[in-house]
């Protein structure tokens, strides 16, 4: 078997032309237009980099943007002190946090001083919570929101099919099992301390693998027609690899290129996001 391709870059412009038309219905009735805040501490390449492109992404569905670049020496107080002003901004529907942010910089402070409607990341614990709950409200993190949407577009059943997640991260394995928990998929999380981690693997109808190891995940720790989710961007010989080994596309019946598969997805949820937070401000 060849598996099937989950194509997060077809699939993410499917997303970005349904933001499109609903932005432009907006702003057709009358209605406010979507802004995204960007924050980026400090000058790092590979982020701005990424800023550019979610920036580059907002504005090709209608979206404003602004950009903000304090220093890298900014402290705690002063991008606290940002996000207020940002979380004041009327203008603002949803504000990204570019990370990493610089080591002196404490995270958990600033998510939380987030207003948790302006917070397209998913990261606010009321976010978070809300997901956790099962309970409508919550915005779904950027990542595991993708894995979710690239697996339903593609018509993979999730009801009742077993789901193994590799990886238990806040960013990542623990959103997409609780994700993939509220479509009624039977859900097993593991780690770095599960025993025998292709015990579970091979029962996996859905595999999404998000621990960040190169190979990883090999041919036969793979069942036969699984969809198969590679989240990981590791570096190997300079180039970006996932966690699966050799040989896996002859097992799997989907599986996500990589690149090419979970990055696109997140930026786009991200975009959606962004009209949602506006619509829920302001419907
Ligand atoms: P992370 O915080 O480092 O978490 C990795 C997880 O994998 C941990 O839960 C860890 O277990 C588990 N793990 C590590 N080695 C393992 C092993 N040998 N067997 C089983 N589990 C193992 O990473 P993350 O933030 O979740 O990100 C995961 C990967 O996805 C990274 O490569 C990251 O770059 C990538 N990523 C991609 C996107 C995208 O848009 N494509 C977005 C976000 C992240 P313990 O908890 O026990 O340590």
């Amino acid at each position: 078997m060849t598996a099937r391709v989950l194509d997060g870059k077809a699939v993410a412009r499917e997303i970005y032309a349904e933001v499109a038309k609903a932005v432009d219905e907006r702003i057709a009735s009358g209605r406010s237009r979507p802004k995204l805040a960007t924050v980026l501490v400090g000058d790092d390449p590979a982020s701005a980099q990424y800023v550019g492109l979610k920036q580059k992404n907002a504005h090709s569905v209608g979206i404003d943007s602004e950009d903000h670049r304090p220093p890298v020496n900014t402290t705690t107080e002063e991008l606290l002190s940002l996000v207020d002003q940002l979380n004041r901004d009327e203008s603002v529907s949803g504000i990204l946090i570019q990370q990493p942010t610089p080591k002196q910089i404490d995270m958990s402070r600033v998510v939380v001083a987030l207003d948790p409607l302006k917070d397209v990341d998913g990261f606010h614990p009321i976010n978070a919570g809300l997901v956790a709950l099962g309970l409508p409200g919550g915005v779904e993190p950027c990542t595991p929101a993708g894995i979710v949407e690239l697996l339903a577009r593609a018509g993979v059943r999730f009801e009742g099919a077993n789901a193994v997640v590799v990886g238990r991260s806040n960013l990542v394995g623990k959103p997409a099992a609780l994700l993939l928990l509220k479509r009624s998929a039977t859900v097993t999380l593991c780690h770095s301390k599960t025993r025998d981690l292709a015990a579970h693997t091979r029962a996996a109808d859905i595999l999404v693998a998000a621990a960040g190891r190169a190979n990883l995940i090999l041919k036969d720790m793979v069942k036969p027609g699984a969809a198969v989710v590679d989240v990981s961007t590791n570096w190997f010989d300079g180039r970006q690899v996932g966690d699966l080994g050799p040989g896996v596309e002859e097992v799997a019946g989907w599986l996500t290129p990589n690149p090419g598969g979970v990055g696109p997805m997140t930026r786009a949820m991200l975009i959606k996001n962004t009209l949602q937070a506006e619509a829920r401000r302001r419907p």
